[in-house]
């Protein structure tokens, strides 16, 4: 059986890192969570049939870059 995986882009709520997060979707749902790869911090969490399983920052100049404010 042929499992689709894939990346996608989730940006950290605490530090505004850009993570590029590995993903399975499996026929069953299940518990997944991954951390920033930035700061540590949970980026997600949840249950569900696509599990994330992994993350690297995208682009590391993005980290701890000034908000502004
Ligand atoms: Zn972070």
């Amino acid at each position: 059986m042929a499992l689709f995986q894939s990346t996608e882009d989730h940006i950290c709520d605490d530090c505004g890192a850009v993570n590029v997060v590995s993903f399975t979707d499996y026929p069953d749902r299940d518990r997944y969570t991954v951390d920033c790869a930035g700061c540590g911090q949970v980026l997600l969490s949840g249950k569900g049939s696509r599990f994330y399983e992994s993350s690297a920052l995208k682009d590391h100049s993005k980290k701890g870059a000034p908000q502004g404010e």
